[in-house]
């Protein structure tokens, strides 16, 4: 794990390794080279069976298991279990992106890296959800918090990854990396509602696969 300290120092809450859970590559990217610059111990939690259909999740996982095997840091690929997801977001399958339904889904998420964290001895989680402009911060870290609080010894650190220019280096890096660039937020309901409003503005739907950051048209993630 060495990057050099180029950028201000992060300050975690406690002492110790981080848990840190993250979606995909594009978005724990910057997030992952901040921990590094910041010499940060902290593994990888990839839980997303949210991600949908599979073929997609690969991608988004196989993506990110390059990027951690690039700078050796450990990657715990943790279970699909797709019909806990499906359980959790039943009666809120028309809910808008930002709504119930995300709630549950972020929830199921960190509830698991939370118990991870604490089955393994980190003393603190966070993840790379929160720095998508796409996301709501504030109901991110409320289901951060809420899945630590599950344990006397795990906190949870909301810090804004997007500060201090974090989110246009995510782009940056993302191009670098010609990272898989997905075009919608993961789950069968975000994939119908995005080929909806595609359709809506005479575009094709999406084709899984295809988009690469930095090869091709301009970044929309
Ligand atoms: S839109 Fe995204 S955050 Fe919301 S439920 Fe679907 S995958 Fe989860």
């Amino acid at each position: 794990m060495d990057a050099p300290l180029t950028r201000t120092p992060l300050q975690p809450p406690v002492a110790g390794a981080l848990l840190l859970h993250s979606c995909c590559a594009p978005c724990s990217g910057e997030v992952m080279e901040a921990l590094l610059a910041s010499r940060i111990d902290y593994t990888i939690f990839f839980y997303n069976p949210n991600i949908h259909p599979e073929k997609e999740y690969l991608l988004r996982k196989e993506e990110n298991i390059r990027f951690a095997e690039q700078h050796n840091v450990p990657f715990v690929d943790a279970d699909y279990d797709t019909q806990n997801w499906f359980a959790r977001a039943k009666g809120l399958e028309h809910e808008p992106e930002r709504g119930a339904r995300c709630t549950a889904c972020f929830d199921m998420r960190f509830e698991r890296t939370a118990l991870h964290a604490h089955e393994h001895g980190f003393p603190m989680i966070s993840s790379s959800l929160g720095i998508s402009r796409w996301k709501d911060m504030d109901q991110i870290n409320g289901c951060g918090h809420r899945a630590a609080a599950r344990y006397p010894g795990v906190q949870y650190w909301d810090y804004n990854w997007r500060k201090g220019g974090g989110a246009q280096r995510m782009i940056e890096i993302s191009k670098r990396e010609q990272f898989y660039q997905q075009e919608y937020c993961g789950c069968v309901y975000s994939l119908r509602e995005t080929n909806r409003h595609r359709v809506s503005q005479g575009r094709a739907p999406i084709e899984i696969g295809v988009k690469f950051y930095g090869r091709g048209e301009a970044a929309e993630s």
